[in-house]
């Protein structure tokens, strides 16, 4: 039984490329049945598991589908490991960290949203943020306890016209503006794959002109906790009264993409804000802010101090 298991694990691998030698296989599966009395095939799961991780191969390369993919939606994503077609739309792309991912993000559709991961090894087309696709041969995942979608090379991802609306939950935070990150303000973006460029350099594809976008990473804290809050550029041209049009034309007079950033810390920092958007991990993605009042910021204040004594 372990033996026989242990060959299909290797010639699994073997077909995708690795050689691993089918005595260290075995030597694994074996400890964890005999020695642990795992079952078998939690033991087959957790070694290939393992194998996966110490050649850091993506899971959708090893595990290949059976039977007809099924076509679903967000919300019925509630396992991992299992092959998929879905519609979405791309939400938001976030700034990679990882050589071996070429584009991170959001996707979502009426259901609700998750996150994906395109390998770079899987070498398909460039998603763009807020176009709808249908992505089919993607397997769902799971990293830190939240289920995700990656795709890998089998993977095959297609532009469709329709406009697909997400269903998120919507949150509100209000609170005091407390802090504005790096990487806010007048910001380049990779032509070819969107990310944030950091002096220029794309982490993906080094030195690249890029395009500008503008962008607040804001911090509100309420007096109990902080909220990390994402504006895009939309939301920030109405909050700050300054276009990205402006912004360029002030970076380009003072040589300096930095006086955008200071001008808007300057006219927000410290003031009330009522947010709402979709919450996103840490990230409350939003939509809607309004100033509040000084008089009511008062208040708040006030009853603040009150609750305090
Ligand atoms: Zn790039």
């Amino acid at each position: 039984m372990i033996k026989e298991t242990a060959k299909q694990i290797e010639e699994r691998f073997s077909q995708i490329g690795f050689n691993i030698p089918i005595s260290e296989i075995e030597s694994r599966l074996d400890k964890l049945v005999n020695e642990f009395k795992v079952p078998p095939e939690e033991a087959r799961r957790s070694v290939v598991n393992y194998f996966l991780k110490e050649y850091n191969i993506p899971r959708g390369d090893f595990y290949i589908q059976q039977g007809e993919v099924p076509t679903i939606k967000v919300s019925d994503i509630t396992t991992e490991g299992k092959w998929i077609n879905i519609s979405a739309k791309v939400v938001q792309l976030w700034d990679n960290t990882h050589e071996s991912i070429d584009q991170v993000g959001l996707i979502g559709d009426e259901t609700g949203t998750i996150k994906f991961n395109k390998w770079a090894k899987a070498e398909l087309p460039p998603l763009e943020e807020g176009k709808s696709y249908q992505f089919k041969n993607v397997v769902t995942d799971s990293y830190q306890e939240r289920f995700q979608i990656n795709f890998n090379r089998t993977s095959q991802i297609e532009e469709i016209q329709e406009d697909i609306e997400i269903g998120t939950q919507e949150v509100e935070f209000s609170g005091v503006m407390v802090d504005i990150q790096a990487g806010s303000g007048l910001i380049k973006r990779c032509t070819e794959c969107n990310r944030a460029l950091i002096k220029g350099v794309c982490g993906e594809h080094g030195k690249v002109e890029g395009t500008y976008d503008l962008r607040i990473k804001a911090v509100i804290d309420d007096g109990v906790s902080v909220q990390d809050a994402l504006i895009n550029r939309e939301v920030t041209e109405q909050l700050t009264g300054i276009t990205l049009d402006d912004a360029k034309q002030m970076a380009t007079k003072e040589l300096d993409q930095e006086v955008v950033l200071i001008k808007i810390k300057e006219g927000l920092l410290g003031k009330y804000y009522s947010i709402k958007g979709p919450r996103l991990d840490r990230y409350i993605l939003v939509e809607q802010i309004s100033p509040i009042p000084p008089m009511e910021a008062d208040k708040v204040d006030a009853l603040l101090t009150q609750l305090e004594a």
